[in-house]
């Protein structure tokens, strides 16, 4: 007797989701002194995701909570085609993950029209208590990831086990990577595309989400 699997998807956010990443946009709009090293630090990998996105944002004075919160949510472009897709995963049962690296000001007010359940966006969080922003992280990583993610892709994607699910990464950059060696199936963007072709990752390119619908419809 043979099961079907069930198809799940872990959509990034930043760069996905919304044309542009968010973290970088709002350091760079409101410019604190000093970010440009720890960004360059991220980038080299020098610094983890996690210790460097926690930097930049204790840059900001949590005073700034409400300008920040309106510059983030105001200036995010959602990319062509997420609105169907989310209707599509629902009408076709299949179970939409948003997995973020972004920070839970920001990512869930931007998905707030579209009615994804909120246990289903996984994404940082944030502290606006204290002097200077203080990003809280509720998803870490844990075993065997020791990449100190911060948000940890692959932490979630484990808890879907291959004997039963066909799991599909929607993404385009580092963040992605470790995650789209461990899934079946892999929608790529950006940098993203470059490293599915490197590591032979059954993969498709896309530039909107309708891109990715017509593929899943195509390929049944
Ligand atoms: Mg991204
Ligand atoms: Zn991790």
């Amino acid at each position: 007797m043979t099961t079907a699997k069930k198809r799940v998807v872990f959509c990034d956010f930043d760069g996905t989701i919304t044309v542009n990443d968010n973290i970088i946009a709002i350091i760079r709009h409101f410019n604190p002194a000093g970010w440009e090293p720890i960004a360059q630090d991220v980038i080299a990998e020098r610094k983890s995701i996690r210790q460097g996105v926690g930097e930049l944002f204790a840059l900001l004075p949590a005073s700034m909570r409400d300008e920040v919160i309106r510059f983030a949510t105001s200036q995010a472009i959602i990319r062509s085609g997420f609105e169907q897709f989310v209707h599509f995963c629902r009408e076709e049962s299949i179970e939409l993950y948003v997995t973020s690296g972004g920070i839970d000001f920001f990512v869930y007010p931007l998905l707030k029209p579209f009615g994804i359940p909120s246990d289903r966006i996984y994404c940082n969080g944030s502290d606006f208590s204290g002097d200077t922003v203080r990003i809280t992280w509720p998803h870490e990583c844990s075993e065997p990831c020791n990449n100190d993610c911060g948000m940890c892709k692959t932490t979630i994607v484990r808890r879907f086990p291959p004997e039963q699910y066909e799991r599909i990464v929607v993404g385009d950059s580092v963040t992605d990577f470790a995650a789209a060696k461990l899934v079946e199936f892999v929608y790529a963007r950006s940098h993203l595309i470059e490293k599915c072709e490197q590591l032979h990752i059954p993969h498709a390119p896309f530039d909107t989400f309708h891109d990715i619908i017509g593929h899943i419809k195509q390929n049944g």
